[in-house]
């Protein structure tokens, strides 16, 4: 094979190659731009209803102000979900996960009867 031919070989692979990359860019740029932007989990993740049936029945509140006392007398003042030994999640968050309401974010100033004591 020739100087020149070999020369020539290369120029087209390179335009090829530059051809195969500009045109995967593009088809990066398009797919990105059809997709949803990522979000977090817990922007996907519905607050616990206090008319929820499994609030209900465990006296969920979203502020635990409005706990009502004849029912629960056993209440701890000060107790809320912060404070309670179920609650998950990163903290400063004002909604987060809690082990007995599997799949809702709770209040972290509300309250149910199922709190415990953090340890
Ligand atoms: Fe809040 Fe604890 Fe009841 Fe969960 S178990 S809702 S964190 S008080």
């Amino acid at each position: 094979m020739s100087r020149y031919a070999l020369l020539g070989a290369a120029v087209i692979r390179r335009t090829v190659t530059r051809r195969t990359v500009v045109k995967n860019l593009s088809m990066a740029a398009v797919a990105s731009a059809l997709l949803p932007a990522p979000r977090s989990q817990a922007a996907d993740t519905a607050h616990l209803d206090v008319k929820d049936p499994a609030a209900v029945k465990l006296g969920y509140v979203e502020n635990a102000s409005q706990i009502d006392l004849k029912k629960y007398p056993a209440y701890v003042k000060g107790s809320n979900c912060e404070n309670c030994l179920l609650l998950q999640g990163t903290s400063g968050a004002h909604y987060r996960p809690c082990t007995l309401f599997p799949g809702k974010l709770v209040s972290v100033g509300g309250w149910c009867s199922g709190w415990s004591a953090e340890i």
